[in-house]
């Protein structure tokens, strides 16, 4: 019974959302920034509004893909090690929020994890298990330290030859708070964007009144769109990262893509998924991935000293954790899963 019903929700949407009675303009869903980014215009929504949201996330995916020759991270990563490289001023503004995350972090998070991203062939058909010398030659690369931007000139600079910028973990949440501007500047109240999982919804939920969206949280257990509890929100960001996206199998192992940056390995510290609640989809981008690689302890305090952000933390047990604000708005709907209290 459960299980149906999951099926016929998860057919219906890619993530599960009640939306009250107003009935929604048909969404348009495209294949872009490697994922599938779906928006819902519910009030006002017309075709140029989408055409110019969808034409933004091209723009951003051509800008900061580190898997093209010409997008900004591939010509500052041809050039690492030789000489700076003129970007756009958008470029350096996800890269100065990347820096942010990186000193927040201790390097946890860090922009230039690219060489292991490449070594571990994430988001390619190609992930295999690295060899140990492999890996430790890799490391010394991986440095934020090591990257220079000079605002003055919109240069970026990475100091060593062999370094990689990649933005995988945050430009989607740039992306979506993109969106989130085209719609607000077409006067539009009221819409869902999701970005491959990375949830913006803008305005009330049910029919133009107080309501809240009822966001679901990602299930790290099963694919894209499955969901273990239920958010109900407003004018709010939920992005998840976790061990369900860009993994592969070997050897009866999952091998996932959030990537240590001390020992090179994918993160192994007891945590499924991560959510993050917050305002802005770029810093929610950036800290679920930050928060899944620092791990409970240091993540929650991170957590916790940053203004309006809650995160939702998974365990391997179905355990799960949260912020001191994370539950109040907050459902579990799987029973599978159960809040832990106490240490
Ligand atoms: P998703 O792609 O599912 O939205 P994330 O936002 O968590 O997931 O981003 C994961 C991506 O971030 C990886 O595919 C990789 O490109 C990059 N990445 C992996 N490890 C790190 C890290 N330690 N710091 C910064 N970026 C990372
Ligand atoms: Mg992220």
């Amino acid at each position: 019974m459960r299980r149906s019903r999951l099926v016929t929700l998860l057919v219906s949407l890619l993530l599960i959302l009640f939306t009250g009675c107003s009935r929604p303009v048909p969404s348009r869903s495209e294949f872009v920034l490697g994922t599938v980014c779906s928006v819902n215009l519910y009030n006002r929504g017309n075709q140029k509004v989408y055409r110019e949201i969808f034409a933004r996330l091209r723009e951003i995916e051509n800008l900061m893909s580190a898997n093209l020759d010409d997008s900004d991270p591939g010509r500052i990563n041809n050039a690492a090690g030789i000489e700076a490289v003129e970007v756009h001023p958008d470029t350096i503004a996800v890269l100065k929020r990347a820096v942010r995350f990186a000193a927040l972090t201790g390097g946890a998070f860090d922009p230039t994890v690219g060489p292991l991203v490449k070594l571990w062939g994430i988001g390619s058909d190609a992930g295999r298990i690295p060899g140990e010398e492999e890996v430790a030659a890799v490391l010394p690369l991986i440095n934020w330290r090591d990257m220079v931007i000079d605002e003055a000139v919109n240069t970026v600079f990475l100091k060593r030859r062999g370094m990689r910028l990649d933005l995988g973990a945050i430009a989607k949440g740039y992306a979506a708070d993109e969106a989130a501007r085209i719609i607000k500047a077409a006067g539009i109240k009221r819409a869902l964007i999701d970005l491959g999982g990375n949830i913006l919804v803008l305005g009330a939920g049910r029919n133009g009144g107080r309501g809240s969206w009822r966001v679901g949280i990602q299930n790290p257990l099963e694919g894209r769109g499955a969901y273990f509890g239920i958010a109900e929100v407003a004018d709010k960001t939920l992005v998840t990262s976790g061990v369900y996206e860009r993994f592969f199998e070997s050897g009866g192992r999952k091998y996932h893509h959030i990537l240590s940056t001390r020992d090179g390995y994918p993160v192994d510290n007891g945590l499924l998924s991560v959510t993050v609640i917050g305002d802005s989809s770029i810093d929610a981008d950036t800290l679920s991935t930050s928060l899944f690689a620092l791990g409970y302890e240091a993540g929650s305090a991170l957590a916790e000293s940053l203004d309006n952000t809650e995160a939702v933390f998974v365990f391997t047990d179905l355990g799960i954790r949260g912020t001191s604000g994370a539950f109040e708005s907050f459902t579990i709907t799987d029973d599978g899963f159960r809040i832990l209290t106490g240490p």
